[in-house]
C-alpha cells in the first residue's frame, strides 16, 4: 500500500471529495491502519457544515475499524497489553491527549485535556502525516494512540456499529450516572447516542428503559433489536407535557425515573428531561455536544428535587477499553448489524445528508469494498491491457 485515498472536506458546505495521499512510513511508535469500515456521526455533519473551529482541508472521520498495515519500530502492544502484529483486527480511540497538561496530570481526567488531538477533527490533510481520518484507505495512528484489539468473535461491523456512541456511553452511562439494577431509566433521544446509552442501561440492570425519540422509524428499529421497553414518540406526542405524563405513567408510583440520560442533543431537552425524573433523582447532560446557544430553566427543580444533575464529554481510553470489552455482551444481546447503513467511500456526501436527515441510524463508509472494488477495476483494466497488448503482438 503506497497510496491511499481519503475523503477530504475543503470548504465547509461544500460536497466532500475523495483525494489521494502517500501512505507514509510508521514513525517509532506508531503504526499504520488499513481502514475496513467508517462511522459517519452526528459530529461529521456539524463539521461538514462549520458548526466547530477545525482546520482545513481535512480528511474526516473519527471512527474506524481495520486492520494493522504496518507498525513503527517499538510498537509491539496494543493499548491494553495484548501483543500487536501485522494483520490484527483493530479499532483506535479518536483521542490523542496531551498527557502533559493540568488535566491529563494532576485532574486525571484525560477527556479535559485541552490541547487533546482528535483524527479526523483537528489534524490538517496538508500536513504530515497526512492521511489523519478514518474515510480513508489508510490512516497514520501517531504515537501515543489508544489502539485495541479487537476481541475474539466480534467483526468490524459490530465495531463500528455504535461508534463513537459507544465509548460515550460507557463514559456518561456507566462511569459518571452510575446505573446500578433495578433502576428504571428515561433515555432522551433515539440517535446513536441514544440508543448506546439505552444499552447500556440494559446491560447495567435497569429494570426499565424508557426511550423518549423519534422519528418512528428509529424507534421501530430499537424495538426490533429490543433496546428499551418502552418508546415515546415525540412526534406522535409533540406537547412535552403529555410526554411527561406518560413517562410517569411508566414509572414506579409515578415518581419519576432514577435517572435520566439526555442525548437528545437539543438544548430545550434539559428542561424537559429533569422533570422526567424523581425526587432526588439524577440527571445526565450527555448529548450537547455541539454548542446551540442558550435555553430557559429553572433551578428551582434542581433544589426542590434534590437533583444531582451531572455531564459528560467524549471518553478517555478507559472508557474506549471499557466499550471494546463489552462488545461481545452488546452483541450477544443485541443485534448490532441491523444498525448499519453501508455505503462506498465514493458516497460520502450521501451518508452525510442521509444522516443529516435522519434517515438512516448509523451510516458507515465501507472503505475495504471500495478497495476491493478498485482492486477489481485495476485487474479488469490490467487484464484488457493485456488482451490490447496481446492483439497488438498478433497484429
Ligand atoms: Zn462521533
Ligand atoms: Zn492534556
Amino acid at each position: 500500500m503506497t497510496e491511499a485515498r481519503g475523503v477530504v472536506l475543503r470548504e465547509f458546505g461544500q460536497p466532500v471529495t475523495v483525494e489521494t495521499a502517500p501512505v507514509p512510513e510508521p514513525g517509532p511508535g506508531a503504526a499504520i491502519a488499513r481502514v475496513e469500515l467508517a462511522g459517519v456521526c452526528g459530529t461529521d455533519v456539524h463539521l461538514h457544515h462549520g458548526h466547530l473551529a477545525i482546520p482545513l482541508p481535512l480528511i474526516l472521520g473519527h471512527e474506524g475499524v481495520g486492520r494493522i498495515a504496518r507498525l513503527g519500530e517499538g510498537l509491539t502492544t496494543d493499548f491494553s497489553g495484548n501483543p500487536l502484529r501485522v494483520g490484527d483486527a483493530v479499532v483506535w480511540s479518536s483521542n490523542i491527549p496531551c498527557g502533559r497538561c493540568h488535566w491529563c496530570v494532576i485532574a486525571g481526567e484525560r477527556t479535559l485535556c485541552e490541547t487533546r488531538k482528535v483524527y479526523g477533527v483537528n489534524q490538517p490533510f496538508d500536513q504530515f502525516p497526512h492521511l489523519s481520518g478514518g474515510w480513508a484507505d489508510a490512516i497514520y495512528l501517531q504515537p501515543g494512540s489508544a489502539i485495541f484489539r479487537l476481541p475474539d468473535g466480534i467483526t468490524a461491523e459490530h465495531a463500528i456499529a455504535l461508534g463513537c456512541a459507544g465509548p460515550t456511553a460507557m463514559h456518561g452511562v456507566i462511569d459518571v450516572a452510575g446505573i446500578t439494577a433495578g433502576d428504571t431509566v428515561v433515555v432522551q433521544g433515539s440517535g446513536p447516542v441514544g440508543i448506546a446509552s439505552a444499552m447500556y442501561a440494559h446491560l447495567a440492570g435497569a429494570s426499565r428503559v424508557i426511550i423518549v425519540g423519534g422519528p418512528a422509524g428509529r424507534l421501530d428499529l430499537a424495538r426490533e433489536i429490543g433496546v428499551g421497553d418502552a418508546h415515546i414518540d415525540i412526534f406522535a406526542f409533540p406537547d412535552p407535557a403529555e410526554r411527561l405524563r406518560l413517562v410517569l405513567d411508566a414509572t414506579p408510583g409515578r415518581r419519576g425515573a432514577d435517572v435520566v440520560l439526555e442525548c437528545a442533543g437539543v438544548p430545550e431537552a434539559v428542561a424537559e428531561g429533569w422533570e422526567m425524573a424523581r425526587r432526588g433523582g439524577t440527571f445526565l447532560a450527555l448529548g450537547q455536544y455541539t454548542d446551540r446557544g442558550t435555553t430557559p430553566l429553572n433551578p428551582h427543580v434542581i433544589t426542590r428535587k434534590q437533583l444531582r444533575i451531572v455531564g459528560s464529554w467524549g471518553f478517555a481510553e478507559k472508557h474506549y477499553l471499557g466499550h471494546v470489552e463489552a462488545l461481545p455482551r452488546l452483541a450477544e444481546r443485541f443485534d448490532l448489524t441491523r444498525l448499519i447503513t453501508r455505503y462506498p467511500l465514493e458516497s460520502a456526501n450521501d451518508a452525510l445528508a442521509d444522516m443529516a436527515a435522519g434517515r438512516v441510524m448509523k451510516p458507515v463508509l465501507d472503505v475495504s469494498r471500495g478497495v476491493e472494488e478498485s482492486r477489481s477495476r485495476e485487474e479488469e483494466t490490467a487484464s484488457r491491457r493485456d488482451g490490447q497488448s496481446a492483439r497488438t503482438t498478433e497484429a
